[in-house]
């Protein structure tokens, strides 16, 4: 099964990536873990993208597809993966297009992971940070028992400039501005499937799999 996953931060792509993968068997492809492997490897193609990130540069589209390519012809492939992270533009989505139909493969599922805007601010902006430990609290999903004071020590929990509303709320501007475009490609594909990130994560999981399993009959 040769899966996309797509959703914003805080959808809790993350947790059913490792569902996924877990329960199909499959590997789990994402952008950074494959520039890492063909770093670590020193391939050609990683060293290239290992030129640029050392400048703090953004790797290249031909640089990021080659090593795309590299990846899933690997023979743990051929039972299918879950690719996170990639593609982000119709470009990309092509050329994984091209990378695949070589390979005599196809994209079958676009699993996108939806939930609203308001809810994703709730989950990103709730974080709390322990000053002492560095022990990490929400607000909503895993309170300490006195408010704003760490459970273990007692120091106090502050929120990293990171997740504050107004920088939370840009980041999801820019990624909602960046995945619409490709959503709608794979939609016009037949391939996506939106599923309801606002419900327990075991649920989140059964929509996810009764979709695999229904394509698979
Ligand atoms: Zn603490």
């Amino acid at each position: 099964m040769n899966i996309v996953l797509m959703g914003l931060p805080g959808a809790g792509k993350g947790t059913q990536a490792d569902k996924i993968v877990e329960k199909y068997d499959i590997p789990h492809i994402s952008t950074g873990d494959m520039f890492r492997a063909a770093i670590n490897n020193g391939t050609e193609l990683g060293l290239e993208a290992k030129s640029y990130i050392d400048k703090g540069a953004l790797v290249p589209d031909e640089v990021t597809i080659g090593i795309v390519r590299e990846r899933l012809s690997q023979p743990d492939c051929d039972q299918g993966f879950l690719l996170d992270g990639f593609p982000r533009t119709i470009e990309q989505a092509e050329e994984l297009d091209n990378i695949l139909s070589a390979l005599g493969k196809s994209v079958e599922h676009v699993v996108n992971i939806e939930v609203a805007k308001e809810e994703l601010v709730k989950r990103l902006t709730g974080r709390r940070i322990c000053k002492v430990c560095g022990s990490s609290y929400h607000l909503i999903f895993k309170p300490s028992k006195e408010e704003g004071i760490c459970d273990k020590d007692g120091g106090e929990l502050y929120q990293r400039a990171d997740d504050n509303p107004e920088t939370v709320n840009n980041r999801l501007e820019v990624n909602i501005k960046q995945s619409q475009p490709l959503l709608d490609f794979y939609k016009a594909k037949n391939v996506l499937t939106d599923i309801n990130g606002q419900q327990d994560i075991n649920l989140v999981f059964a929509d996810v799999d009764a979709l695999f399993k229904s394509s698979r009959n």
